[in-house]
């Protein structure tokens, strides 16, 4: 099959569309026909260098496609049936895994991180992470729903416990776990204020449901929040971007309020004022990925229309280098999708 593949680690240079031997599935597996796969920024940090990622390897995180072969073992999916990937690679054997908290197993690691991807024409998964997709789903738009739709779940069901009626700050509403945190929270129906740089984001950012946008070019992410909660603050505030915004997103929270975060996409060392955090009682949370029963707790508000993935641009996957490129312009309103 075809596949992009990095034998080092740099930039966009170091994809390569090559030819590499099919997978063969194992009794308890599922052979799938990638359809889309689509990108996140963690495809960028795993390009860079990360950790744990063994070379040659195959990057790609979110996959959607149809099954063509199934194990032995597997009796609840056939060929040809439309399904998606749950990113989550994980033990399935120890404490956590049999009590349902896949993200914080020892072996947890996303699909495409240090575990080989999507950013290919096949692939074989457990068979429990196969999960049938709606007919009038798209490849494209199932595939841009499991990390990051999941990820926002986590972080604000999961973690922060979000309740009806609070405030919402998101950070970041064209990023794809913006997107999918300022529709889960309305789903909550929270008042979800929310950040961009430009206007045409932020006129996205309303039509999918934020009550308030702010320029974080042009205005002071802090004092916004101040004038629209009338001197409150937020509830919730959801980070993923790190240094370039820490400071303002602590100043935003009411007293006793929560900033849950999951990235740190403008770099990860930040300070932090202790007689802040104390007189004022506010938890910092942190965020990992997600479990798989909140995957699936997500997919049924996905599959019922109830939330909706954003796709910016597709490419053909022979062009990911190019993909790569246009991502790290920062440029896009959702999700970029990859193509076999
Ligand atoms: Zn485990």
């Amino acid at each position: 099959m075809k596949a992009v593949r990095i034998h080092e680690f740099g930039g966009p240079e170091v994809l390569r569309f090559e030819d590499v031997p099919d997978p063969k599935p194992r009794k308890d597996e599922v052979l799938v026909r990638v359809k889309a796969c689509a990108m996140n920024h963690l495809d960028l940090w795993v390009r860079k260098g990360l950790p744990g990622v063994r070379l040659p390897h195959i990057l790609g995180s979110d996959v959607a496609g149809e099954v063509v072969e199934t194990g032995e073992y597997v009796n609840h999916l056939k060929t040809g049936q439309r399904v998606l990937l749950g990113p989550m690679h994980f033990c399935n054997h120890c404490e956590k895994c049999v009590a349902g908290l896949q993200n914080q197993c020892r072996e947890f690691t996303v699909l495409g991180n240090a575990v080989d991807g999507g950013n290919c024409e096949l692939i074989a998964a457990p068979a429990g992470n196969v999960v049938p997709i709606p007919d009038n789903l798209g490849f494209d738009e199932a595939a841009s729903v499991p990390l990051v739709f999941t990820t926002a779940w986590h972080m604000l069901v999961g973690r922060a416990q979000i309740r009806p009626g609070q405030t919402v700050l998101v950070l970041g509403a064209s990023s794809g776990v913006g997107i999918a945190a300022i529709q889960i929270a309305k789903l909550f129906q929270a008042c979800v204020i929310t950040t961009a740089g430009d206007e045409y984001k932020l006129e996205k950012a309303h039509a999918l449901g934020a009550d308030h946008g702010i320029n974080h070019y042009k205005q002071k992410i802090s004092d916004e929040v101040k004038k629209i909660t009338n001197k409150g603050g937020a509830d919730i505030v959801l980070e993923h971007v790190g240094a370039a915004t820490w400071e303002e997103s602590i100043k935003s929270l009411k007293p006793n309020g929560t900033l849950v975060t999951c990235g740190a996409t403008a770099g990860p060392n930040v300070g932090i004022d202790l007689r802040f955090l104390y007189s004022r009682q506010l938890s910092l949370l942190g965020s990992y990925m997600g479990t798989m029963g909140e995957m699936h707790e997500v997919l049924g508000h996905v599959f019922a229309g109830r939330l909706k993935s954003v796709v910016d641009r597709t490419f053909p996957l022979k062009d990911t280098r190019a993909a790569h490129e246009y991502m790290e312009k920062s440029q896009m309103f959702g999700k970029i999708v990859l193509q076999p």
